[in-house]
């Protein structure tokens, strides 16, 4: 017995940075947002606090925050001649699976791309020639200009509290700051974290050789922050459990703590934990009008059946450790 969904106009899956600012944005532009997330709802006073989020055991070695590579994951080929396989044992790359991501226990390196960066192969062709890049090497530029992304390097910075100093304010370089940097139109919203020793020493043996040393921005809040939509942060503790674990005092911007807990107060946004969203078969893909009449979203919409007596999706919401997709 099962009973179509009710249908909503953006169904994301997953729900990490991207996912969140998604469903921010988008029930904030009147959508009507479904999140289908395959991992648990956790908070930080609940899960990341003090004493027990310092579990290496627990977060660095069985990988509590991170996809369960036993029941599932990415396959890998080292070229196109090869029959991908799956990838049993996480290595460096981690990915997250849990409400925030990976973005629940990355470590916060904010960089902005330079201008040069969105458009490599021009910049190769106009100074080697046309013919430099081989016919077979897929290098592209991006289509997309660093000024026309500054405004949102500008919102993503505000919004997850990065500590830094700006080099470049509207073609002004600044002392201290990255002089390389591409113009930006404000500085970063929090003054850098505290200089460790080994910073330092290497600061002052790097200007000592005419290099041009600077503190690297991150989402660690060197003071505690409001951010534009009324997040709260506590200043960075320099416990140095950043990268695998949730922060201890909510001053590592996250998705969990910032874009998330106001999309779930917007009543056009329901999120649904525990939803692996399986693609054949489970999902359409469509493209959905916005009510603005602006340009039309990408959007995936769950038209599928669930099972009534349970509430459970028999598609596209598969409680787990189920996987089945029927
Ligand atoms: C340990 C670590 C450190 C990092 N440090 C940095 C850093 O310092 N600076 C930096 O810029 N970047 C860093 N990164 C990378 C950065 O964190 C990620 O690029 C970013 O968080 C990705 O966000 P996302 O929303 O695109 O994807 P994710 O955060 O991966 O979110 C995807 C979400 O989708 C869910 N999901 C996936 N498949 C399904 C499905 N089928 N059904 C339902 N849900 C699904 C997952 O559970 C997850 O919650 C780091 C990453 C890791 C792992
Ligand atoms: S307190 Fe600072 S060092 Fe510790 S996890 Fe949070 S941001 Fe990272």
């Amino acid at each position: 017995m099962t009973t179509n969904l009710k249908e909503v106009d953006v169904v994301i899956v997953g729900l990490g940075w991207t996912g969140g600012i998604l469903a921010k944005e988008l029930t904030e532009a009147g959508l009507k947002v479904v999140a289908l997330e395959r991992g648990a709802p956790r908070s930080s006073e609940n899960d990341y606090s003090l004493p027990n989020i310092r579990d290496e055991l627990r977060y660095v070695v069985r990988h509590d925050l991170m996809q369960n590579t036993a029941r599932d994951t990415i396959t890998v080929r080292n070229n196109p001649q090869q029959e991908a396989l799956p990838m049993r044992r996480l290595g460096s790359f981690l990915p997250g699976e849990v409400v925030g991501g990976s973005g629940v226990h990355w470590s916060g390196h904010t960089w902005r791309w330079t201008d040069m960066e969105f458009k490599v192969r021009s910049n190769y062709e106009e100074r080697y020639g046309k013919k430099f890049i081989p016919d077979d090497m897929t290098i592209q530029d991006w289509g997309i200009t660093y000024a026309e992304l500054e405004p949102y390097y500008d919102k993503f910075e505000y919004t997850a509290a990065v500590s830094g100093k700006a080099g470049n304010i509207g073609g002004h370089i600044q002392a201290g700051g990255n002089p390389f940097e591409a113009p930006r139109v404000r500085d970063y919203p929090l003054p850098p974290l505290t200089p460790i020793l080994a910073s330092e020493m290497f600061t002052d043996a790097a200007r000592n050789a005419g290099y041009h040393p600077f503190p690297r921005p991150s989402a660690n809040a060197s003071q505690p922050y409001t951010n534009p939509d009324g997040s709260k942060f506590g200043g960075c503790q320099y416990c140095g459990y950043c990268q695998r674990f949730g922060c201890e005092a909510n001053a590592k911007g996250s998705p969990h703590m910032t874009v998330i807990p106001i999309a779930m107060r917007n009543p056009n946004f329901e999120l649904r934990t525990h939803s692996w969203a399986r693609i054949p078969g489970s999902l359409r893909f469509s493209r959905t009008p916005t009510p603005s009449g602006s340009p039309a979203l990408p959007t995936q919409t769950c038209s599928t059946a669930r099972n009534s007596s349970s509430r459970r999706p028999s598609c596209c919401y598969a409680p787990m450790p189920s996987t089945t997709c029927t």
